[in-house]
């Protein structure tokens, strides 16, 4: 978790503006559950909840802080799908397996919203939309085919076109294209897992900071150790995405840990006439650019990606000209929070879900995570016992392992990144 704490969490917008939480005590003993959950995330948050819902005795180990893993430190941005979209989705696996993927996915987006609701969660919601800003010509056809596969194959038509000039009114810099979500929108997303959290806590779940997993035996029962104590049960969920490391073999070499960067500025004067539209944006780069307004009026902007291990120095100056060309009304502007996070992904960019047994787990969301993460805890939760038609949906789509082992993989995948980084540029 050194990584992690290098990422200056506590200097995040997200944790300077926390709804107020109370902690939750270390782990010293050892003790009985029906299920432990490995993670304070959305993911095991969420599969907590679910799984407490239904009668189950959960305890829930968390290596930091509730929320401060990717959960409680990203863009915020509620776009449903997944990273890889509609169109890729039926090349690769046809037009009715695609649609049942997409639609199993696609309701990640009501169970968040009625979440919210149900636990009266106050996290900023916003939903007014997201833009896709297209900064090449030529990969304007490429999301018109994607708009019209929503259409034809999903069934759904919350994707639309814009030109340049239309872009422009939702968000005022300069693309040659842009889409138009209405289904997306934004929320502050630490106050959203803080409050996920304590639902499962009225629900009669325990969590334990500070009590990062260190041990996992399967035999005779399942048995999660920390360094000062173990929880002994019949199921574990393991939630720790890009942060879990070493627990299971299945997991290791299927998600990449990648490096990524936001800042929060100042209020500003006239931040709507930066985003008219309030949505959250993000644009068509490889190495992507996503901001947003935050309730009290600053531009949370990420940009800027990492593949090698150590974080930028100093994150403002690292994200700063990526905001600036996006905004050169901005220069020397004032960045009062900068830090980071560690993206999952995957090869494939599908997430990874599945079990060995007893042990299940739900990762590698590949930046797309917001919403699905939530919907990925309750479908673990809902599996414990016999797999549900939803975890057998997402099992299927199992990534293929990164290339070389754990030693190898990073460079040769780092190169890869930087080749596609590159690209862009050019
Ligand atoms: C900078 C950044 C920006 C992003 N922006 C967006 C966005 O705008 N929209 C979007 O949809 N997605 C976004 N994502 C992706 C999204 O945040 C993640 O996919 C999602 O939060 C993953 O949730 P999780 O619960 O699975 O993992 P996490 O939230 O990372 O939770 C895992 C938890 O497990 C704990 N843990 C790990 N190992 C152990 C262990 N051995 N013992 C105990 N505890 C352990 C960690 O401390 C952590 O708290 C972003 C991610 C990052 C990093």
């Amino acid at each position: 978790m050194g990584f992690n704490n290098m990422l200056n969490i506590e200097r995040s917008y997200y944790v300077a503006t926390a709804n107020r939480t109370t902690d939750h005590p270390r782990l010293t003993d050892v003790i009985d559950a029906d299920l432990v959950v490995v993670g304070a995330g959305c993911t095991g948050l969420s599969a907590a909840l679910h799984a407490a819902q239904r009668g189950l005795k959960v305890v829930v180990l968390e290596g930091g802080k509730v929320g401060w893993g990717a959960s409680g430190r990203n863009g915020g941005q509620m776009s449903p799908g997944l990273r890889k979209g509609a169109l890729g989705l039926v090349k690769q696996y046809g037009e009715e397996r695609g649609r049942l993927i997409y639609k199993t996915t696609f309701a990640a987006r009501q169970l968040v919203l009625d979440i919210i609701e149900k636990h009266s969660i106050q996290c900023d919601l916003k939903l007014t939309g997201h833009v896709s800003g297209i900064v090449k010509k030529s990969d304007i056809a490429h999301y018109e085919a994607e708009a019209d596969c929503l259409r034809r194959v999903m069934g759904m038509d919350h994707l639309s076109i814009l030109s340049s000039s239309e872009t422009r009114k939702l968000v005022n810099t300069h693309y040659e294209a842009g889409t138009f979500s209405t289904v997306a929108g934004h929320m502050h997303p630490l106050n959203y897992t803080l409050g996920l959290a304590k639902a499962a806590v009225d629900a009669g779940v325990t969590i334990f900071e500070n009590s990062a997993a260190i041990a996992l035996e399967r035999k005779p029962r399942i048995r999660v150790s920390t360094a000062s104590g173990a929880v002994v049960a019949r199921h574990a969920i393991l939630a720790g995405d890009a942060l879990l490391r070493g627990l299971e073999p299945e997991v290791n070499n299927r998600i990449m840990p990648v490096g990524n960067y936001i800042i929060a500025t100042n209020p500003l004067p006239n931040a709507h006439e930066l985003i008219p539209s309030d949505a959250a944006i993000s644009d068509s780069r490889f190495v992507v650019n996503y901001y947003r307004l935050s309730a009290d009026g600053r531009l949370l902007f990420g940009g800027g990606e990492k593949y090698t291990p150590r974080p930028p120095r100093d994150i403002a100056a690292f994200v700063r000209p990526y905001v600036e060309q996006t905004f050169p009304q901005l220069r020397g502007c004032k960045i009062d929070y900068a830090w980071g996070g560690l993206v999952s992904i995957t090869t494939s960019r599908l997430p990874h879900i599945g079990r060995r047994g007893d042990v299940l787990f739900a990762h590698g969301y590949s930046g797309l995570g917001v919403l699905l993460s939530t919907l990925g805890g309750k479908i673990l939760a809902e599996s414990l016992v016999k797999n549900t038609p939803e975890f057998e949906t997402f099992a299927a789509l199992r990534p293929q392992a990164f290339p070389g082992r754990t030693a190898l993989r990073s460079p040769l995948y780092v190169l890869a990144m930087l080749w596609y980084a590159m690209r862009d540029r050019l």
